[in-house]
């Protein structure tokens, strides 16, 4: 893409999200850039994500990562644990931001923890910590355990297993954030039961559209109120496998 054109996209990014209310300062718009950069380098070499266009990647994982600022529920600074983060969506971004976010990026794929490590040492984010595992086990681990305060994940699972995924991690008063497809009404109301199971509460759901036809979004706000009970996560595989109800 074209350095204006990139310039003009960037520019249209940045006003959404100040509609957001989301404010980023000009060195986070650099860090971006070098992340789109290796991003799509490196996927030439790695699966990392289907979407590689650089509207796609400013819109679909940049501006969807960062619109949760925008939203009162969710802390500004603190601990966060994304869950199943990828090629580091919204959980990178998320730290790039928010100097005040130290930041645990968990996958199970080997593959993109190793592109993880690269990108996030060349963008200096020492606040981060990239690390390769399963939910299922990081979630019973002491220092892990009801240990961040959000902890978020996006195109991991349906929201039950979402639920069982992300609350261990949560502290009692923290968070657990999900992103969503716009449809969310029903898979949620499906989840209720497990959301309650684990300490969890649904606080918000939020709407938003992407822009030029790219879909809408749901994004699930769950207070913890109470400990998830000793039980949870089950073993790996198994909440996908057997979701609560
Ligand atoms: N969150 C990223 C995004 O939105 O672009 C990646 C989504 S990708 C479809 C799902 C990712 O979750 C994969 O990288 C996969 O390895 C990871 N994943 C799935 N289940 C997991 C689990 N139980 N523990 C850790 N990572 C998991």
């Amino acid at each position: 893409m074209a350095d204006g054109s990139r310039g003009e996209l960037v520019r249209q990014v940045q006003e959404a999200l100040e509609a957001q209310g989301v404010m980023l300062e000009t060195e986070v718009w650099r860090g971006l850039e070098v992340y789109d950069r290796r991003l799509v380098e490196r996927n030439r070499e790695v699966n990392l994500t289907a979407v590689t266009d650089a509207e796609g990647v400013y819109w679909k994982h940049f501006y969807d990562s960062l619109v949760v600022l925008g939203f009162p529920e969710v802390p500004q600074a603190g601990s966060l644990v994304d869950v199943g983060t990828g090629a580091g969506f919204p959980g990178l971004v998320l730290a790039l931001a928010r100097p005040d976010f130290s930041v645990s990026l968990l996958d199970a794929l080997r593959k993109r923890v190793w592109f993880l490590e690269e990108v996030s040492g060349e963008l200096g984010l020492t606040r981060v910590r990239v690390v390769h595992g399963r939910a299922e086990e990081y979630g019973r681990r002491p220092g892990w355990r009801e240990s961040f305060d959000i902890a978020t994940a996006r195109a991991v699972a349906e929201m039950s297993v979402l639920a069982e995924l992300l609350l261990p991690f949560v502290r009692v008063g923290g968070v657990a954030v999900a992103w969503k497809g716009p449809d969310v009404k029903e898979e949620l109301e499906g989840a209720r039961g497990a959301i309650r199971r684990l300490g969890g509460e649904v606080e918000a759901v939020h709407m938003y559209e992407l822009p030029h036809g790219m879909g809408g979004r749901s994004l699930v706000i769950v207070r913890k109120i109470s400990a998830t009970p000793k039980e949870y996560p089950r073993r790996p595989g198994v909440p996908e496998k057997r979701p609560l109800t």
